[in-house]
């Protein structure tokens, strides 16, 4: 089987095509579809063959659950046992939005697609194709990214296309997503809302409606054994890429990283880290190897040498998180033997950033 692909715009939806994919979906097909985060893998999530199909078609353990996407507020209480006061500050905040609640599920929703767990992962995307379709499909669809399992999650649909191109029946392209990293996961079914996965709703905007926010410690950094995480997701091998790749970066920086605090960068620490990145690059490059260096808009002329990529400006968080999945899909393409890469402020957008490029580095980091 060979995807079909479809493409559309959110503002001229092809309403013909959503009700086929729809269609697909009802009868346990899967289909890939935009959502502002990054390109999402559908399946009915009420129908634990398909959510058996997700699991086949990505490589993905099967205990690692997946998100269940709505598109109307009034579909979240089936699928859930309560609503506790602080889902409902959130939802009313930031839906539809990159924002994931963990929930304690109803009976309607399979164990297949929670991974055997009595929570489910709810999320009410804004895309308005992501909208559209998952109403054609009945209202719920679960949708883990649409990448193989160990490739970086695809932000275009000809990143869905080479990995799962032969595995599902339908593809929509609605070009290239707006955000570019995994929605923000936050666990509110304790006392104090967590952290499980940072993203584009930030901690700093989540304390702002709940004040006291925490951050799950599997989440900070290398994960300690016989810690269980408790978004089952965290605990598989990540997706590394081929090269070796080093994060440089400020000392202050990376210790805030194990603690969640929230710390921005000097100019002279920019400084400092750029001339670094191209000393230990430069090495490498005097010793024969082919290496890739991630820079940004601001530094791209301080390194003569080398594959070197812009991952976007460092005065716009939102430009590094949209190129982040792109580029690394481009070194593994390159078939660098090295990748060294600047690192970013661990504030605001900065912390889903940084948290996806320490996990790609493997916590390789060298620290100035
Ligand atoms: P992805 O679908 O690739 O964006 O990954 C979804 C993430 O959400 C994984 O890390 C899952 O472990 C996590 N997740 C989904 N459902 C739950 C849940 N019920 N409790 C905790 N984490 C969850
Ligand atoms: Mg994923």
């Amino acid at each position: 089987m060979r995807a079909e692909v479809v493409s559309m715009t959110a503002d001229n939806l092809d309403m013909e095509a959503i009700r086929r994919g729809g269609d697909i979906l009802k009868q346990g097909g899967l289909v890939a579809f935009p959502t502002e985060t990054v390109y999402g893998l559908g399946g009915d999530a009420l129908n634990p063959q398909a959510s058996m199909k997700i699991y086949a078609a990505k490589g993905r353990p099967s205990d690692n659950p997946l998100i269940v996407h709505i598109a109307e507020f009034d579909k979240l209480a089936p699928i859930v046992a309560e609503v506790p006061e602080k889902a409902k500050i959130l939802a009313e905040k930031y839906w539809p939005g990159p924002l994931t609640m963990i929930l304690p599920k109803s009976d309607l929703v399979p164990q297949e697609t929670t991974g055997g767990l009595d929570s489910v992962a709810v999320r009410f995307p804004s895309d308005r194709i992501a909208q559209e379709l998952i109403k054609a499909a009945g209202g719920y669809v679960a949708a883990p990214s649409a990448n193989t399992s160990g490739r970086p999650s695809p932000t275009t649909a000809q990143h869905v296309e080479e990995d799962l191109g032969e595995a599902i029946e339908m593809i929509i392209d609605g070009g290239p997503v707006g955000i570019g990293v995994e929605s923000t996961i936050v666990d509110v079914s304790g006392d104090v809302p967590a952290v499980l996965r940072p993203g584009a709703i930030t901690m700093e905007m989540l304390k702002d409606v709940l004040g006291e926010v925490t951050i799950d410690p599997a989440i900070l950094g290398p994960m300690a054994a016989g810690v269980r995480p408790k978004a089952p997701g965290m605990k598989y091998k990540h997706y590394a890429p081929k090269a070796d790749l080093t994060l440089v970066e400020p000392a202050n920086v990376a210790e805030a990283r194990k603690t969640g605090e929230a710390v921005a960068m000097t100019q002279e620490q920019v400084n400092a880290m750029v001339e670094t990145v191209w000393k230990l690059a430069k090495e490498k490059i005097d010793a024969g190897y082919k290496v890739g260096i991630i820079c940004t808009d601001e530094s791209r002329s301080h390194y003569p040498e080398g594959e070197v990529r812009s991952i976007g400006a460092r005065k716009s968080q939102a430009s590094v998180a949209h190129n982040l999945y792109a580029l690394l899909r481009e070194f593994d393409d390159l078939k660098v033997d090295y990748i060294y890469s600047e690192s970013f402020s661990q504030d605001h957008l900065g912390q889903a950033i940084m948290n996806r490029l320490s996990k790609a580095a493997g916590y390789q980091i060298y620290k100035v």
